[in-house]
Formats: structure tokens, sequence, C-alpha cells
């Protein structure tokens, strides 16, 4: 299988040698398990069924979760299993299926929930990306997807270069994020606030970066709906290769408000921010391969 799924277009084989994201043919999970960080229209009371793969078309220097990022963690799921996971967690009470960090799986993915909702899935699949994505791959996930929950990281070229080693980042994930809203609009929520279907964007305010937040939201000020769902997080921690100043530090106070500011100065109605206090490493889950079931 010759790979193309991401911006990366790596042209590889993947049975034969991995590309930039590190992947195998078939998808390798590093923790399945149900979760209870995400926002609380997806994790809800019961948590949310999160799938993490490991690999990542992405590489960003302060990834918290960069055990998983480009090292392989996990054994091999083929659609079959996976399809079988999706109903394990279902059983569980989990209020969706989230796929972390899903675009170089999506081929085992999509005959996954197809053969998962023939044997009884009912929740939503939620796509939980970093918004490096081609607008062939979005469309081959239509119908697939329910609820997307993209990043968008950055917008100047030179930024998304130094932090992620994607130059072109906003080139792709401006278009991305305009097709996951044309594919599933605005987010609805059950009677008790849980995502059913649509679009929550997720921005992290970084040290020193107020400046790119405010590039970032002024993008989504001009090309969505000020009724969009926008998750502003403030919970950046230092990580993996962030020792360098501004990265080696947490967020202030007064830089995360500024964030804030913006976007209501910008008109934005569906802003969900966070405490700062949950900037803490014990709110990342340990990736071992292990499947709670
Ligand atoms: S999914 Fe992986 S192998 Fe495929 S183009 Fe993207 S980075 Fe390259």
């Amino acid at each position: 299988m010759v790979c193309n799924l991401c911006p990366r277009s790596c042209g590889v084989d993947r049975a034969i040698k991995p590309g930039f994201c590190s992947a195998g043919v078939l998808p390798q999970i590093a923790r399945a398990a149900l979760h209870y960080w995400e926002e609380p229209e997806i994790s809800g009371k019961n948590g949310s069924g999160a799938i993490f793969f490991s690999g990542c078309n992405l590489d960003c220097v302060f990834c918290q979760n960069h055990e998983i990022n480009h090292t392989m963690v996990g054994r091999e799921w083929d659609a079959e299993s996976l399809s079988d996971l999706m109903l394990h967690l279902q059983q569980k009470g989990a209020h969706n299926i989230n796929l972390v960090t899903p675009t170089p799986h999506v081929d085992t993915i999509i005959p996954a929930v197809w053969l998962a909702r023939e044997k009884g899935l009912l929740i939503p699949i939620v796509y939980n990306t970093n918004g490096y994505e081609t607008i062939e791959t979005l469309r081959a996930l239509r119908g697939t997807v329910d609820i997307y929950l993209p990043d968008l990281k950055y917008v100047t070229p030179l930024v998304s270069k130094k932090y992620s080693n994607a130059q072109n980042y906003f080139d792709f994930a401006s278009k991305a994020l305009q097709e996951m809203h044309t594919q599933c609009g605005e987010l609805c929520t059950d009677e008790n606030g849980i995502a059913k279907r649509g679009m929550i964007v997720r921005h992290l305010v970084l040290p020193g970066s107020v400046d790119e937040t405010r590039r970032v939201m002024q993008f989504l000020a001009d090309t969505l709906p000020k009724t969009v769902h926008i998750s502003l997080m403030g919970q950046y921690i230092p990580c993996h290769n962030a020792d360098f100043v501004p990265l080696n530090r947490k967020l202030l106070k007064r830089e995360y408000d500024r964030a804030i500011d913006y976007c209501l100065q910008l008109g934005f109605e569906n802003i969900r921010i966070q405490s700062l206090s949950s900037a803490e490493a014990e709110y990342v889950p340990l990736f071992d391969g292990s499947i709670e079931l």
C-alpha cells in the first residue's frame, strides 16, 4: 500500500518501510480505555471510549504523547478486531468511540466502523485529529465520522515548522476544518449535553505565542460561524523536546486571559475555557498497549 493519506505524501509502501508517521500497514493501539479528560460534551459522565493509535504525522517538540508519536506501541489490530474493540467500549458505557491520532489508519478504521455498526455500534464516532489532513482523506471519511475534534495549532509557517516540523500545516489544516464543518456542521448534543454530531475546534495556547492564537482565532472568525464550538486550552506543560525558551515553562495566567479576551472580542458564542490547574503531567495517560475492558 503506497501511502499518501496525509499532507506528508510519503508515497512509501508501508508494508516495506514506514513513512514519516512510523505506522505499518495495520494500526497499533497504545491504549484503549474510558477517558474522562476530554471536553464535557465528549467525556460526559461515563467517559469517552478512547482508542489511542501509535504513530503521528506531526512531530511536535512539546508532544505529551511522544512515547507513541514515532515509536510504535501495542499489538496490531485488523478491521475485525478493531470493530470488536469498539463494541466492547460501547458495552462499558462509553458515550462515543474517540479515535485519537487516527489519520495514518483510516484504511482500517473505515471498514472497522461499518463492521461495528453492522454488529450493533450505536454511539458516535469522534475523529480526534491534529488537523494536518488532506481533503481527499476527509472525503473518504464522510458518513463514517459523526464528530470532528480537530486541533488548529498555528497559522504562521515558520512557527509550525519550528514547533511541529510542518511548514505547510496551516495550508492543509485551514481547508481541512472547512471540509469537516461542511460534513458535520455545528455541534449537536442530546438532553444530557453529550455530543451527537458536529465539530469542536481545539486550540492549545502556547507560552509566548498569544499572537499566534490571535491569528488562529481571526481565521476561525473569518471562515466559520460565530457559533462554532471552540475549546481554548491552557493546559500546556513542557514535555518531550520543549527545553527552550519560551516553551520550557507553563502558560501564564495573563497570557491565557489575553487569549480569552480576544476570542470574546471576536464574538464567538461557544468558547470552552479550562482551569489552568489542569496543566499537570498526571493528566497524561499511560501508553503501554493496555486495553481496559
Ligand atoms: S500517513 Fe504516514 S506514511 Fe502516510 S503520508 Fe502520512 S506520514 Fe506518510
